[in-house]
């Protein structure tokens, strides 16, 4: 056998046990711009078919906004296309600074730094601050690109169970012998949509001397009342250590990321995270578009105060169809089914009715916890819920699951 045809057969047997576990993912082609309504070719081949998008991170439905589209038309025109150079040889333009300071002004913190993504900047923090001397204690249920930041860190790392904060201080007390303590979480957690429980865990580290990571790219635009992030929401602004975030969600939706925090913090990434150092950063069509979605969002709350309450009708229609939901306040409005066939069944079902809504299982959540998780957009209007809504329930019916339990669900359709 040729070593070309050997490592077909290794790689061909990987893939088929992906498929054979059900967890090959199928992407589905989009011919329209992002949106609440979008044009899918699914199958590929199919031809193309309008739904109502129920799960982008487009929050703020500003990801195809005409005034953020010309902005970047106008950075594209004025600043041009590539950098062709990493920040520090000669890829810094004014406007990336302008962007760092206008993220420090948002976010309430001392200075900025871009990265590439968030996943860049989750990769590169925690190595670039600190030592083997130092220990990072992170909640169970962090995000991806942070597990893999602290897989790159020569620091101790361990973990306390999701928000439990006494599991948390035990911890804290544990590792009181280091030199440097990192709490790390995420602001609102992706796939149940549930807030850390940031107010209880500042105390918790100014009482133990511990610094606070917390990456807000769920949150940055329209959690807390001005939509400057859960530490607005807890009345902790100013208080948090190091924030990361992306671009890649409300605030536009394009790309890129940052570091925002303390001010000696932020200039140890510029001098030593490797994804800063090695990699492009934000191109200037991009920064150009996201300093026009930092005016938008600063001039009114109207765009977060819409994504509230569409959250809540949404939320409210769900749970009156009898919908078994997970608790929460953000946007993020998981419908449980539990069962992994079950949540692709639905899915599909969902789309033929018009409704793009993706369902997740093992390995995204844990095993038994299969569901749809849809995200609410201020880009939807009272008609697209209500046409989402209608679906829903009629699906729901099909698969008798309304005003069913989650022990009734389980019952019928197993783990
Ligand atoms: C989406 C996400 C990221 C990655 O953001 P990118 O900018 O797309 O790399 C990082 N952390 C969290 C919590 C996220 O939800």
């Amino acid at each position: 056998m040729s070593f070309s045809d050997k490592l077909r057969t290794i790689y061909q047997e990987q893939l088929n046990a992906i498929s054979d576990a059900g967890i090959f993912k199928k992407e589905r082609f989009i011919h329209s711009q992002q949106a609440a309504d979008i044009e899918v070719e699914y199958p590929e081949g199919a031809g193309l078919k309008k739904v109502i998008n129920m799960c982008a991170n487009n929050y703020l439905g500003l990801s195809s906004h005409p005034e953020v589209i010309q902005a970047a038309h106008e950075g594209l025109d004025s600043r041009g296309y590539g950098m062709s150079s990493v920040r520090f040889i000669c890829g810094t333009q004014d406007i990336h600074r302008e962007l760092e300071a206008r993220m420090s002004e948002f976010l309430g913190t001392e200075d900025t730094i871009l990265f590439p993504s968030c996943m860049d900047a989750n990769a590169g923090v925690f190595e670039a601050i600190l030592t083997d001397q130092d220990v990072m204690i992170s909640d169970r249920l962090v995000h991806a690109s942070i597990v893999d930041g602290i897989r790159l860190c020569s620091a101790m790392h361990d973990t306390f169970k999701h928000s439990n904060m006494d599991h948390l201080e035990s911890k804290l007390q544990l590792h009181s012998d280091k030199r440097l303590k990192v709490v790390i979480t995420d602001g609102v957690f992706s796939m149940d949509g549930d807030c850390a429980k940031l107010d209880e865990m500042v105390a918790l580290c100014e009482k133990y001397d511990a610094m606070l990571f917390v990456d807000d790219s769920h949150s940055t635009g329209f959690i807390g009342k001005t939509g400057r992030g859960t530490h607005e929401k807890y009345g902790v602004l100013g208080k948090i250590d190091i924030i990361t975030t992306t671009f890649g969600k409300a605030l536009g939706g394009a790309s890129g990321g940052c570091v925002s925090g303390r001010k000696e913090i932020v200039e140890m990434c510029r001098q030593k995270a490797r994804p800063y150092l090695f990699s492009n950063t934000i191109a200037p069509v991009v920064v150009s578009g996201v300093l026009k979605v930092m005016e938008i969002i600063s001039e009114n709350t109207e765009r977060r105060d819409k994504l509230e309450q569409n959250s809540a009708y949404w939320r409210k229609g769900l749970t009156e169809a009898g919908f078994v939901l997970k608790d929460g306040e953000t946007p993020i409005v998981p419908v449980m089914l539990f069962n992994a066939k079950l949540s692709q069944d639905v899915s599909n079902d969902l789309y033929n009715e018009g409704i793009y809504a993706i369902g997740f299982f093992f390995p995204v959540v844990a095993k038994g916890q299969a569901r749809i998780r849809t995200q609410i957009s201020a880009g939807h209007e009272i008609h697209h819920l209500d046409k989402a809504l209608e679906a829903f329930i009629k699906v729901g019916k099909k698969y008798d699951i309304l005003g069913k339990s989650k022990q009734e669900i389980i019952e019928m359709y197993g783990l």
